[in-house]
């Protein structure tokens, strides 16, 4: 059983989201340590999870940020990020965010289309302003992870395909209000088999060549984010090998002084520090098999039910020696709002407090009211000191 303060649990309306700051705080250290030692700059994914208590807790160790909406470059200035440390990222940026985008000052546009490059300019014209921007590159890699969340393949909607891609940077060098000076890439999100990344190294190598033989000067390579943490036994790997899956990158790269790596890293820093805790309201004995129903749901917790992915689910409270199968269901009117079935869990009754671990990311950050129901709340471990 793992430290959870249950005793301040009993007056809080469930289901919430509870962060261990230690553990958060512990893992960005060791982030800054690693991503120092190479010179690297970090830009931490505000989609992973945009509550404003565990932005400014990032902020706290001089990460930037890496936004993929108006709303989430919004979330980082409120919290404090200079528009230098924002960069901007996706498909189909409106006109207004783009704006916004330029009024914040922010770092550099990710590009992912030439409409897009076109429209960047006009409204970058408008203003006078000198906008720089990466060009997001799909590199046909197989990140081997669930087809929702890989990205890097030719048939993904993301990022400019190779054989387009001396067209872009034609039509960029050619623009006065557009300067390109970075290439980014993200082939995907939950990559624990670290080889994607090294054939990404070889990539962005050749691309980086043939790219400034064109004309441009690249200072920024963007490498995205994507790493995996520890679904299955998140104890074992509180914090994920960061030194490993950056050496990789620092290696491999070819980079000039001038040029700085950048990654964009979301998942493998808040994931491990959040918990979904939630209490038991029945428990159903049917004819094959025994539910626990639990008052979180998918509205709560996507992860399951999008992705097929599985957290954790440990009963916190139960003392019992004895365990039993369960299913582990929520109350919404779906099939799919299971968190997981033929769980050993110690005997567990009415009122147990169940935590989903690992639940950090992509959590609290994608809960929705579908049923009517009320969003989740969440809880810092040092606010229950
Ligand atoms: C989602 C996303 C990330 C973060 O991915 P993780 O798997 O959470 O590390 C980084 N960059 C871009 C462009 C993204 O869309």
């Amino acid at each position: 059983m793992s430290g959870f303060p249950i005793d301040k649990f009993n007056n809080l309306q469930t289901p919430f989201y509870y962060y261990d700051v230690d553990l958060l705080r512990a893992t960005l250290r060791t982030v800054k340590e690693c991503a120092d030692a190479y010179d690297l700059h970090i830009h931490y994914a505000v989609k992973a999870n945009a509550n404003p208590r565990i932005l400014a807790i990032v902020k706290e160790y001089g990460l930037g940020v890496d936004c993929v909406s108006g709303g989430e470059i919004k979330a980082a200035a409120d919290v404090g990020f200079a528009g230098s440390d924002i960069m901007f990222a996706g498909v189909g940026k409106t006109d207004d965010e783009i704006r916004l985008a330029l009024e914040t000052g922010i770092r550099c546009f990710n590009v992912e289309s030439l409409p897009e490059l076109l429209n960047i300019n006009e409204i970058a014209a408008q203003t006078n302003n000198m906008t720089h921007i990466a060009v997001r590159i799909n590199p046909n890699i197989d990140a081997h992870t669930h087809q929702y969340i890989t990205t890097g393949l030719n048939e993904n909607k993301f990022g400019i395909n190779l054989e387009n891609l001396g067209e872009f940077v034609s039509t960029a060098l050619s623009l006065p209000n557009i300067d390109l000076c970075g290439l980014h890439y993200h082939i995907g999100s939950q990559i624990r088999d670290l080889e994607p990344f090294e054939q990404l190294c070889d990539k962005v190598n050749d691309t980086l060549a043939y790219i400034e033989s064109l004309g441009a000067q690249i200072t920024i390579i963007d490498v995205g984010g994507g790493l995996g943490i520890n679904y299955d036994d998140p104890d074992s790997e509180p914090i994920v090998d960061f030194k490993k899956y950056f050496e990789i990158f620092a290696r491999n790269i070819k980079r000039r002084p001038d040029q700085q790596l950048h990654f964009e890293p979301g998942r493998s820093i808040v994931a491990q520090s959040g918990s979904l805790i939630t209490r038991v309201l029945y428990v159903k004995e049917g004819t094959a098999k025994k539910f626990v129903i639990v008052d979180a749901g998918m509205t709560d917790l996507i992860r399951p039910a999008l992705y097929q992915a599985h957290h954790k689910i440990e009963n916190i409270s139960s003392h019992s020696s004895v365990d039993d199968k369960y299913d582990v269901v929520g109350p919404i009117c779906e099939s799919s709002d299971c968190f997981g079935t033929d769980e050993r869990l110690p005997l567990t009754g009415r009122g147990d407090f169940i935590a989903l671990r690992s639940a950090g990311a992509y959590g609290e950050v994608m809960a929705s009211q579908y049923n009517c129901r009320r969003l989740p709340g969440s809880i810092l471990s040092t606010e229950l000191l």
